[in-house]
């Protein structure tokens, strides 16, 4: 089950549960859209994956199973994104 995170990793923005601009990667390092794919060009700074569109949970769902709460930390470590960038940047994520 995913958490949820509350907020872009990159800016800050809050990423409510039904945000249509959440963008995760295969760990839910958790980005908006503009960080994931214009800042980021599509390579996570944290373990050189891609990002996907979060998916919404229903509200029904959420009663049951809460979004997490906790705030992220806004950190991009910069150079461990250059590094996944010099490695992965010309290729296409299901050949990283
Ligand atoms: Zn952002
Ligand atoms: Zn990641």
């Amino acid at each position: 089950m995913l958490e949820l995170r509350p907020s872009c990793e990159g800016c800050g923005k809050l990423l409510p549960p039904n945000a249509s601009d959440a963008m995760i990667c295969t760990y839910e390092c958790t980005f908006c859209e503009v960080c994931a794919l214009t800042k980021l060009r599509n390579v996570c700074p944290n373990c050189g994956g891609n990002f996907a569109p979060r998916p919404i949970r229903t509200r029904a769902q959420l009663d049951r199973h809460p979004a997490r709460t906790q705030a992220q930390p806004v950190f991009i470590d910069e150079a461990a994104h250059a590094r996944f960038f010099e490695r992965y940047r010309d290729t296409p994520p299901g050949e990283r």
